[in-house]
């Protein structure tokens, strides 16, 4: 089975969760994966089994990062708020340079993970 990733920032966490809601169907086909706020609030209000890592700032994105090195994860929707500072910006970065590096798609905003996972449809069709 596949592997997506789900991230959100903190003034992200509601998109996500719209996002994550809207798309349901298809995301219960994949293995979800997530940061640690991310993941619990995808299980408790949407009820989509979520493996957990640590919190981003904690080094979440570390954790995930090594799983795109590995080529365990296949997807990455990244949720960034991209007006607030974040304390582990080196963290992001290295993530985002590491799904370049492995060519594994990333969308760091609602629109394009949603065209993403629109081709995930369209591939099953
Ligand atoms: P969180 O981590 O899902 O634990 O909030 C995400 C982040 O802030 O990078």
């Amino acid at each position: 089975m596949k592997t997506i990733a789900l991230i959100a920032h903190d003034h992200k966490k509601d998109e996500m969760l719209n996002f994550v809601l809207e798309n349901k169907d298809v995301l219960a086909q994949y293995d979800l994966i997530a940061t640690a706020t991310t993941g619990k609030l995808i299980k408790e209000k949407i009820g989509l089994t979520v493996t957990t890592y640590l919190s981003g700032p904690l080094g979440g994105d570390q954790q995930i990062g090594s799983r795109v090195a590995c080529q365990k994860v296949d997807i990455v929707i990244f949720l960034r708020d991209p007006l607030a500072a974040q304390p582990h910006e080196p963290d992001i970065t290295a993530l985002l340079r590491l799904c370049d590096v492995h060519n594994i798609p990333v969308a760091t905003n609602a629109a394009t993970a949603t065209l993403v996972l629109q081709s995930l449809r369209t591939k099953k069709d």
